[in-house]
């Protein structure tokens, strides 16, 4: 029998908990605020943009949204950047991607450390290399947290990671590495040179999937018994719907349905997360500008 470990509950109980925070927080006149950095007009980082300050005003994290025209060029984008790294009423930014091409990818460096709430920066990166405490980027600690909340021991175990993005991949390689309970798994990472997947997909204790592509792990890829972390989300056409389309994952549903103990769905899984962990993050920012704990240290990753 397969359990489905589904986001919503677990996303449900961390937003309780942010809320919870906020209020306190707000109590003492500095609810936590979360900057948001748009560039262009990117129709999904607008979508992106507005689901962001949906969720934030219901578990009272404060939303700025700094639109700001393609034409600005890389300079006036630091310089934003610059400015809301130095307003103590800021506690947390993120910078929507894809960027134009206009604008160098380098502006993300101008964010404040103690701010990068979605572990963008190279100090981040490197701080989460060196197994030190850091925000790490949100998709790649929701798939953490989902195991960790779907009560799925980590350590000693083998994680198969399929993909080696700088925003997935890697960063979740790092994260089930540390010196934890939350890590000190063993870790195999496969990307698209990776010479027959099948043989190391099929040895995880846990398999964690993201590559950008439907049915990229099918049955015989997997354990029996094995957890599966589905990552992807992919469009693909059904003219049997009212979109004309529906999202699906990276791993073939049915088939871990069959082979494995524990799957999570597309959607409803991992993705349902992100911007949740992104929110507790800004709390955590928040709480340390005011020069308090983080009291469950779940904010950051360390
Ligand atoms: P990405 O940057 O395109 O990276 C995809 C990775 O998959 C690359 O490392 C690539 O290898 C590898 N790959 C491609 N084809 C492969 C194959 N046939 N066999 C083995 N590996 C293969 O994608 P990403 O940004 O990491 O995103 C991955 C998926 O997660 C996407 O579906 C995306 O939509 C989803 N995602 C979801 C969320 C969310 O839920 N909030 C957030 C981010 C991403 P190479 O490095 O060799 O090219």
């Amino acid at each position: 029998m397969t359990t489905v470990l589904r986001g919503k509950p677990i996303a449900s109980a961390i937003r309780e908990e942010i809320a919870e925070g906020s209020a306190e927080l707000a109590g003492d006149g500095a609810p936590p605020l979360l900057a948001v950095v748009l560039v262009g007009e990117d129709p999904a980082s607008a979508i992106y943009t507005k689901s962001i300050e949906r969720n934030a005003a219901k578990v009272g994290v404060a939303t700025r949204v700094v639109g700001l025209d393609a034409g600005i060029g890389t300079g006036g984008v630091e310089e934003a950047i610059a400015r809301l790294s130095r307003d103590e009423e800021v506690h947390g930014i993120i910078l929507q991607q894809p960027l134009p091409e206009t604008i160098d990818a380098s502006v993300v460096e101008r964010i404040a450390p103690e701010k990068d709430v979605d572990g963008a920066t190279v100090r981040s990166l490197g701080l989460l290399l060196k197994g030190e405490e850091c925000f790490a980027p949100c998709t790649a600690e929701a798939v953490v947290e989902m195991l960790v909340r779907g009560q799925i021991d980590i350590e000693g175990r083998h994680v198969v990671i399929v993909g080696r993005s700088a925003v997935v991949g890697k960063p979740l390689a790092n994260l089930l590495l540390r010196k934890s309970r939350r890590g000190n798994a063993t870790v195999t990472v496969c990307h698209s040179r990776t010479r027959d997947l099948a043989v190391h997909t099929s040895a995880a204790d846990i398999l964690v999937v993201a590559v950008g592509r439907p049915n990229a792990v099918t049955g015989g890829m997997m354990r029996p018994g094995a957890v599966v972390v589905d990552v992807g989300v992919n469009r693909i056409d059904d003219p049997g719907t009212e979109k004309g389309y529906r999202v699906v994952g990276d791993v073939n549903y049915e088939d871990a349905l069959e082979r494995a103990s524990v799957v999570t769905p597309v959607p409803g899984g991992v993705g349902t997360l992100t911007t949740t962990l992104l929110l507790r993050n800004t709390l955590a920012a928040a709480r340390r500008a005011g020069g308090a704990d983080d009291p469950d240290g779940s904010g950051a990753s360390g």
